[in-house]
């Protein structure tokens, strides 16, 4: 049996229907560059967000630069990011001439660090970013009283977490602004590159437009130096007919995410992820933690089982951020964890049997692993 890691083939099989229509008839109108598809889903997505204001954006990455912008952050401030991310939410700081600060991870979750964000805050600091990181809410509620002493900004990475919420609001909703990325592979994803912007502030909302246009609100007239950041009407009508079917898939992902919970409860030597109290997680991924985990990743792959690492390499110890001068051993449980990461198959259509093999084959490769004495309680 073959389960593959992701199958995104499922999903548009579900959509197919209403797609190709909605495609012929841009294809008919050349109405590719906004129009109404891309007003619609933006006003879809808001509500869906719980905020006021959506303003679709080429990809995930623009979002965050994007957001940043809007919040007033400019080149020499700093910002602080969870070091076990995407090296996306770093590099939206870097574009804009900033400087990405890092700051480790919570042990159980592998979310941003209140504590250690509050100790990275400096005179430089302009915004935090939450990375709402596999599927999970962060704990923006820990960094609101932070953020507010020290007159932060936060801005949301919600890229991994549409439809997630925690007891104080839905993912996307929580921050100032919050950046979203609609990439193939996301919860919510287009049929190429997208993203939004979401956010409560209509001033927020119109300043991420306007540099999104070239710094335009009216054609020509250029009163900022922006880009180009456009969300596609081919895009808007993929992620229409997503949204509509994102929270029945995400509760196909929770109930995924049980089954392995029950599968995997007796296997020796494996960290299951669990849920922060209060949390509604999406699971985007599903991430165990294992000893030996490149050869536990080899003997899945040769079963047949598509796993994947989320992230082998923490953001200070990549070459692209050498140069900010951070060391082996700063980040410990980030560190710890990135040799032990290991993402099992996870999306909405996976089945039981599937989900049966994979955790037969990875119980099979843990009796291979030596398991580390317990550690005291
Ligand atoms: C995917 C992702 C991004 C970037 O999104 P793109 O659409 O690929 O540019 C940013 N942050 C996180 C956490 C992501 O997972």
């Amino acid at each position: 049996m073959k389960v593959p890691f992701l199958d995104l083939a499922a999903q548009s099989a579900e959509i197919a229907h209403e797609v190709l229509p909605a495609w012929q008839s841009i294809l008919a109108s050349a109405g590719f560059v906004g129009g109404p598809d891309v007003a619609a889903f933006e006003e879809e997505y808001a509500a869906y967000a719980g905020v006021g204001h959506c303003v679709g954006v080429a990809n995930g990455t623009d979002a965050v630069e994007l957001a940043l912008r809007a919040v007033g952050v400019g080149p020499g401030d700093e910002v602080i990011l969870p070091v076990n991310t995407f090296i996306a939410t770093a590099e939206a700081v870097s574009r804009i001439g900033a400087v990405p600060v890092l700051v480790d991870v919570d042990d159980e979750h592998l979310l941003i660090d209140p504590a250690a964000v509050e100790a990275a805050v400096t005179g430089r600091t302009r915004a935090i970013v939450p990375v709402h990181l596999y599927g999970q809410v962060a704990p923006v509620e820990a960094l609101d009283p932070v953020a507010a002493r020290h007159g932060l900004a936060i801005v949301e990475d919600a890229a991994q977490s549409q439809g997630a919420s925690s007891a104080h609001g839905r993912a996307g909703g929580l921050g100032r602004v919050a950046a979203t990325s609609f990439y193939p592979g996301k919860n919510l994803g287009a049929g190429g590159d997208a993203g939004a912007v979401t956010t409560d502030d209509p001033r927020i909302a119109e300043h991420v437009r306007t540099v999104a246009a070239h710094g335009s609100t009216v054609k020509y007239v250029h009163d900022v130096v922006g880009f180009n950041s456009r969300l596609d009407a081919v895009q808007a009508v993929v992620l229409r007919a997503k949204l509509r079917r994102l929270d029945v898939w995400n509760v196909a992902r929770r109930a995924a995410a049980d089954r392995y919970a029950e599968l995997l409860a007796d296997v020796p030597g494996l960290r299951v992820p669990s849920t922060r109290p209060g949390n509604e997680d999406v699971w985007h991924l599903y991430v165990v933690r294992v000893e030996e985990r490149d050869r536990v990743l080899a003997e899945l792959g040769a079963a047949g089982v598509g796993a994947a690492i989320h992230y082998p390499t923490p953001l200070h110890l990549t070459e692209a951020y050498a140069s900010l001068g951070y060391r082996v051993g700063q980040f410990p449980v980030a560190e710890a964890a990135a040799s032990r990461l290991l993402s099992l198959p996870m999306f909405p259509h996976l089945t039981e049997e599937q989900q049966v093999h994979v955790a037969g084959v990875l119980a099979q490769a843990q009796t291979r692993t030596r398991v580390p004495e317990a550690r005291p309680a």
